[in-house]
């Protein structure tokens, strides 16, 4: 697998601006920032998608992750943001290595924006579903 941009950030290859960092996680200033504040969280472990992640990183990103966004607030005094993480280039990920986007919202029109098309759920088709994904849950 080629090194991804947040690996040469990872390896020190390139520079960040750095804001957290431990055993298993780093997280640092997304260059190009929707509002003041937007920070990445990263798993060391070089993992494309969250569902490729081991329970370990992900673990250690669970344990964090709320620290780090009261940081963001507290640090911003935004009190609102979305934690925002995209799998696979369908989704919006244009770098193939897991990474949660914490982004302020300071207001209306500002930080993230969501298309949001929701329909009611079936309630035949959504017990038949629940039940699979049960079962692949094991
Ligand atoms: P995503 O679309 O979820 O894959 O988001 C990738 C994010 O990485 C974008 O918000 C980019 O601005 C950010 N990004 C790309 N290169 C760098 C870099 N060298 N340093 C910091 N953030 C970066």
């Amino acid at each position: 697998m080629s090194q991804t941009i947040f690996g040469k950030i990872l390896s020190g290859a390139i520079p960040c601006h750095k804001v957290y960092e431990d055993e298993r996680v780093f997280a640092f200033l997304d260059i190009n920032p929707l509002t003041a504040g937007h920070t990445l969280v990263v798993p060391k472990e070089p993992a494309e998608t969250l569902d490729a992640l081991s329970e370990e990183s992900a673990a250690a990103l669970g344990r964090v992750l709320p620290r780090i966004c009261r940081a963001v607030i507290a640090v911003t005094g935004v009190r609102d943001y979305n934690v925002l993480e995209n799998n696979g280039a369908g989704a919006h990920q244009t770098v193939a290595h897991v990474h949660f986007h914490i982004i302020p919202k300071p207001g209306h029109g500002e930080g993230l924006g969501l298309g949001w098309a929701a329909r009611a759920l079936d309630q035949s088709a959504g017990s038949e579903l629940a039940a699979k994904l049960r079962a692949a849950l094991g």
